[in-house]
């Protein structure tokens, strides 16, 4: 398998990459609209051919690329089912199996940040390794103040479809805003200062509602046009 973390640095927002040598075939989860050039030329030189992309969920901070590779690169728009996302390629549940060439990904869906939320769970070559988008990052989680967030719901689904998993699972988040790469379930569970360390629901739910976060700046742009796999210009001809 070939894979890669790729930084998007004004959102802080990473993409992922993941090939399969046997078959040529690639996919990223979370591509960034100012970031594809930079992926398709990555891609090429890796030998791969896109196949698709797939969110975790409808972003607020930045616009995904999907819309864009598609017209560049052919690749099929992979949306969670439950985020009413037009002009999506395919539509994307819990546990239905997502797989290019060799790799098989599952998917959990983990809401709370958002309703829509899904993570991408990988197991290949003894590595268990989780893409859990906004609702687990290394030391934090997303914010669960807007787009049908709560913070209830996200505990729960931290604690029940992701903190189950072998210890050793490597968790890949969909942001770091201090260049943190990964961590594992293990170090979470122990570490996490919102989630970890046996925190009670109501201490999480407390924590959330004193968090006193501002609007992210991009948010009235990037959600409806996230609703239209970042097609800028389908968004605009609607409007
Ligand atoms: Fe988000």
């Amino acid at each position: 398998m070939i894979f890669r973390q790729l930084l998007e640095p004004e959102s802080s927002t990473y993409t992922y990459l993941l090939g399969c040598e046997q078959s040529g075939a690639a996919m990223l989860i979370d591509p960034v609209l100012e970031t594809v050039e930079r992926d398709l030329d990555l891609i090429q030189e890796l030998g791969l051919t896109l196949s698709c992309t797939l969110e975790t969920h409808i972003h607020a901070d930045h616009v995904t690329g999907a819309g864009r590779l598609r017209a560049l690169a052919g690749s099929k728009a992979g949306f969670p089912a439950r985020s009413g996302a037009d002009f999506v390629d395919f539509a994307i549940s819990e546990d239905e199996p997502i797989g290019i060439g060799q790799l098989q990904l599952r998917a959990l869906y983990t809401p709370g940040h958002t309703d829509d939320h899904h993570s991408y769970l990988l197991d290949r070559d003894g590595v268990g390794r989780i893409f859990t988008g906004d609702a687990l990052l290394i030391e934090g989680c997303g914010r669960t103040d807007f787009q049908n967030g709560d913070a209830g719901t996200l505990y729960r689904s931290v604690h029940d479809k992701i903190c189950g998993l072998p210890r050793d699972t490597l968790v890949y988040p969909a942001h770091d805003y201090n260049r943190r790469h990964v961590s594992s379930v293990g170090q979470e569970i122990e570490r996490n200062p919102r989630l970890g360390g046996g925190k009670t629901v109501d201490e999480f739910i407390a924590i959330m509602a004193g968090l006193d976060l501002p609007r992210p700046k991009r948010m009235d742009v990037a959600v409806p046009t996230n609703l239209a796999c970042g097609e800028v210009s389908v968004r605009l001809a609607a409007s």
